[in-house]
C-alpha cells in the first residue's frame, strides 16, 4: 500500500488543564492503509483519537485529510470531511433498537438512510436479526458490531477504531476483527487502537508504539512485531 499521503497527523499537542498528555505526535496513514496504535494504557491513544475526531481541543500541531486542514473544525465537520471516530467503550443507547441506532449515523445523509441500513444489515446479519431489540440487550461484541455500523453509515473515508476489541469474548473477536479485514480489503482507511497487538499488527499495515504522548517506535507491522522490545512490552498480553 504505497499510495500518497492521506492523514496527516503533525505534531499534534493535546492535554488536559495544562498538562499536555500528547507531546508532539506525527502520524503518516496513506489511502487504504490499516494503522495499528500500540501502547500501553495511559499512553494517549484514546485522546488522540479524540482530538483526531474533534471531540478534544487541540493545543498545537494540526491534522489533515486529504490536504483539508481539520484541526480547528467542530466534529459534526469532521464527519463531513469524511473522519469518523467508533468510540472506545461502544457508547450505543441502550433504549433505542438496534436499528435506530444506526440510523443515527446517517444524520448527515437522511435521503440515503433506509438504503444503507440495508447494506449495514448484509455487512453484519448478526444485527439484522436483532434490528427490533433493544441495543442494550445484545452482547458486547453485537454492541461493538453496532457502532461499526453506525460509524460507516456516512460512509468514511477514515475510520478510527479505538479498543474495538475491549472486553469480548476471544470468539466475537474473531468475528469482529474478520469484520475489519473485509473493510480493510475494500480499500477503507483505518486507524485501529487495540490491546490485542497481535492481532492488531495480523491485519495492519503499519504501526506506531506511543509511549508518554509521544511516538516511540514505528514501522511496517512486520516490523513491529519481530521486535524483540516492543513484543515484551506490547505484545506479551495478546
Ligand atoms: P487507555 O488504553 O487506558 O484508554 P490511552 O493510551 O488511551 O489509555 P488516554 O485515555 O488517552 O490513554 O489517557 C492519557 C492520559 O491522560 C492518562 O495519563 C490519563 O490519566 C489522562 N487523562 C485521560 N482522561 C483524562 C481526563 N478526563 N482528565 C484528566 N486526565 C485525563
Amino acid at each position: 500500500r504505497t499510495g500518497p499521503e492521506w492523514l496527516g497527523v503533525n505534531k499534534l499537542v493535546a492535554g488536559y488543564g495544562a498538562e499536555p498528555v500528547l507531546h508532539g505526535i506525527s502520524l503518516k496513514v496513506r489511502q487504504g492503509e490499516m494503522v495499528a496504535l500500540l501502547g500501553a494504557n495511559g499512553a494517549g491513544k484514546s485522546t488522540l483519537m479524540r482530538a483526531l475526531a474533534g471531540l478534544h481541543p487541540v493545543q498545537a500541531g494540526g491534522v489533515h485529510l486529504d490536504g483539508q486542514a481539520l484541526e480547528k473544525m467542530p466534529a459534526e465537520a469532521i464527519v463531513r470531511q469524511g473522519l469518523v471516530l467508533v468510540p472506545e467503550g461502544r457508547q450505543v443507547f441502550p433504549e433505542l433498537s438496534v436499528q435506530d441506532n444506526i440510523r443515527l449515523g446517517a444524520f448527515l445523509c437522511p435521503a440515503d438512510r433506509e438504503t444503507r441500513l440495508e447494506e449495514m444489515f448484509e455487512r453484519f446479519p448478526r444485527l439484522r436479526e436483532r434490528r427490533h431489540q433493544r441495543a442494550g440487550l445484545l452482547s458486547g461484541g453485537e454492541q461493538q458490531m453496532l457502532a461499526v455500523a453506525r460509524g460507516l453509515m456516512s460512509r468514511p473515508r477514515v475510520l478510527l477504531l479505538d479498543e474495538p476489541s475491549l472486553g469480548l469474548a476471544p470468539k466475537i473477536i474473531d468475528e469482529l476483527f474478520a469484520a475489519l479485514d473485509q473493510l480493510r480489503r475494500e480499500n477503507m482507511t483505518i486507524v485501529l487502537v487495540d490491546q490485542m497487538a497481535a492481532l492488531a499488527l495480523s491485519l495492519a499495515d503499519r504501526a506506531y508504539v506511543i509511549e508518554g504522548g509521544r511516538v516511540m517506535a514505528e514501522g511496517t507491522a512486520r516490523e513491529i512485531a519481530a521486535s524483540p522490545e516492543l513484543a515484551d512490552a506490547y505484545l506479551g498480553a495478546s
